[in-house]
């Protein structure tokens, strides 16, 4: 399906502490999807745009779509980044955000 003509829904995304990846949490199969960033010279928005899911969820409500990555943080350390998934594991499902 072409994502262009759906309306993807845009995600927050999370660099990660080494730069390699953005992270954004998945409703759907209650982890964060990791996509690419480009390394710690890249900076905030670098990853920023339209990317397909990969999600680990059969009825992943984003392998139709994808979603748009917009980078809104950088973690400090990989602890930050656990407690954010901690943090998303406890939320209900009820938005993209
Ligand atoms: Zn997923």
């Amino acid at each position: 399906m072409d994502p262009f003509m759906t309306n993807p829904p845009t995600l927050k995304g999370y660099v990660t502490v080494d730069g390699d990846s953005v992270v954004v949490w998945c409703k759907y199969c209650r982890r964060l999807h990791s996509h690419g960033h480009g390394g710690l010279r890249e900076p905030l928005g670098a990853g920023d745009g339209h990317r397909y899911a990969h999600c680990h969820d059969r009825n992943s409500g984003y392998d139709e779509t994808g979603y748009y990555i917009i980078e809104v943080g950088w973690f400090t350390s990989e602890e930050q980044r656990r407690e954010y998934e901690r943090e998303q594991a406890q939320r209900p499902d009820d938005d993209d955000n």
